[in-house]
C-alpha cells in the first residue's frame, strides 16, 4: 500500500516526468482527501511533513522513491533559503527553511539540511 506521497511520485514516474516539487504537489493535491474548501492552501503543508517524516519505517529506507523524496525537499529548502537571502540580504541569521524554528546561520542552514554550498562564499563586502 503506497503512501499518498509514494502514490504521487509514481504517478508522475508512470507519465515519465522527472519528479519534481511542482508535478509531485499537483498528483498530491489530486489524490489527498483534504477538504475541498482549502486543499490547495493545505496540500503544500501536507505534503512538506509527509516528506520531511520520509522513509518513516526501515522497509523502505532502501526504496527508490526515498531518493526522490530527498532531491525534492533539498530543492525545495534551498529554494526558500535563496528568498530568504534575496528578501533579507544583509541577515546573519536566517529562520531555518524546515519550519523547526530556528533562526541560524546561512551555513548552519545549509550544513543542517544537507544542501549545497553553490558556488562557496561570496567574498564579504567592504
Ligand atoms: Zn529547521
Amino acid at each position: 500500500m503506497l503512501s499518498n506521497l509514494e502514490q504521487a511520485i509514481t504517478n508522475v514516474l508512470i507519465c515519465k516526468q522527472t519528479p519534481d516539487y511542482f508535478n509531485v504537489l499537483r498528483e498530491y493535491t489530486d489524490i489527498s482527501r483534504l477538504p475541498k474548501a482549502n486543499k490547495e492552501k493545505e496540500a503544500p503543508k501536507f505534503l512538506e511533513r509527509a516528506m520531511g517524516k520520509y522513509p518513516a519505517s526501515g522497509e523502505r529506507a532502501g526504496s527508490p522513491l526515498a531518493d526522490h523524496v530527498t532531491s525534492i525537499n533539498r530543492d525545495l529548502m534551498q529554494t526558500r533559503l535563496d528568498v530568504l537571502m534575496l528578501c533579507t540580504p544583509f541577515a546573519k541569521r536566517f529562520k531555518c527553511p524546515c519550519m523547526c524554528g530556528e533562526s541560524l546561520t546561512r551555513e548552519r542552514i545549509i550544513h543542517k539540511l544537507n544542501l549545497v554550498d553553490g558556488e562557496g562564499e561570496p567574498k564579504p563586502v567592504g
